[in-house]
């Protein structure tokens, strides 16, 4: 979960470091994290650093060096045993041209050519990737997926990403639009709900957190005994976090809103297993509803694995993974860091 706060965390023991080391970097609108991988994926160090895109890419990029010098001197390895390093960001943007595009959390940043901005500044070659799919390949790598040769990752936050990693490389698509799982549709009524991208229907527009919180909300006067009534006469604003601690309280419509959830991610996730046909789907991103160690979170998952196995063939139900994360926020740099390393490494 991001803070304000700087944060910092260290892990080091060099003596079993596997060279060559990558370096990973997952921008976000409040902040960018940092770390330092070697060749087996393994997190030397990592350091967060306030985005404050106010101030403009150029002078991100600066920090961005800034950081990386400090955490090589800190761990005590040469700069020249980087490889190379791996930069994810938000979309949209132009893969082939290292452009970042349209930008809706920091626009200040739109059409900067940061690739090479971070290539020139740190004198590396740097591997450019979505950061969703930068996640989806850190949990390939040394995640949940480490077992798997194709993923799907969706990554339920403010928004929902998607990745999808095949055998090493990244689906990115050939207008840098690949692997946009979270714009699968999932409703065609002339009722469907309009997603943040401008476009109806979308499986965002009811299982990203913040579509969560609006489904729950405009069906909270239709169920006077829900306890999410609460949150409201508070003066709150209802949230996920809410939906899952009520549900956790066995509130019945907290735990209607947490199935109809996994039945339209059920739902997209059937048509991207029909096209893609991997052989595990992984959940990540902060609304999991709790995750693998709660109840609502148990439930969320059972029911999105039993729903899919009702709208899929029989091979696919028996055979096809369906599980939660397990890198939390790390992922994004250690995925880009692995991608820099599928990209630029000797193996
Ligand atoms: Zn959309």
């Amino acid at each position: 979960m991001l803070t304000d706060s700087e944060q910092q965390s260290f892990d080091v023991s060099v003596t079993d470091v596997k060279l060559p080391i990558y370096a990973g970097i997952d921008v976000g609108g409040t902040g960018i994290k940092i770390g330092i991988v070697d060749d087996n994926g393994r997190v030397l160090a990592y350091q967060r650093i306030l985005t404050h895109q106010e101030k403009g890419p150029e002078d991100g990029v600066k920090r961005i060096h800034q950081c990386l010098t400090e955490l090589v001197e800190d761990t005590n390895i040469n700069w020249d045993q980087i490889e190379a390093l791996g930069l994810g960001t938000p979309g949209t943007m132009d893969i082939p041209a290292g452009m970042l595009l349209e930008l809706p959390n920091m626009s200040g940043w739109n059409h900067f050519r940061i690739r090479d901005a971070v290539s020139e500044a740190c004198q590396k070659p740097v591997a450019f990737v979505n950061d969703a799919n930068a996640a989806a390949y850190g949990e390939f790598w040394v995640g949940t997926g480490a077992e798997n040769d194709c993923l799907i990752m969706l990554t339920l936050g403010t928004g929902l990403g998607g990745g999808i990693i095949i055998r090493d490389i990244s689906l990115d698509g050939e207008h840098s639009h690949g692997s946009e799982c979270g714009h699968v549709i999932v409703d065609t009524s002339d009722a469907a709900r309009m997603c943040p991208c401008g476009l109806r229907g979308h499986m965002e527009a009811y299982a990203s957190a913040t579509s969560v919180a609006k489904r729950t909300t405009e069906g909270l006067p239709g169920y006077p005994q829900s306890s999410l009534h609460a949150v409201v006469k508070s003066g709150n604003k209802i949230s996920s976090l809410d939906v899952f601690e009520h549900a956790e309280k066995r509130d019945a419509y907290a735990l209607q809103i947490v199935k109809e959830t996994a039945e339209y991610l059920a739902i997209g996730i059937t048509s991207l297993v029909h096209t893609i046909d991997p052989d595990i789907v992984v959940l990540g991103g902060a609304m999991d509803f709790g995750g693998g160690s709660t109840d609502t979170g148990k439930m969320f998952l059972g029911h999105i694995r039993s729903r899919f196995s009702e709208l899929t063939f029989p091979v696919l139900a028996e055979n096809t993974i369906i599980d939660f994360a397990t890198l939390g926020s790390d992922s994004g740099f250690i995925g880009a860091a692995g991608v820099a390393r599928a990209q630029f490494g000797q193996n």
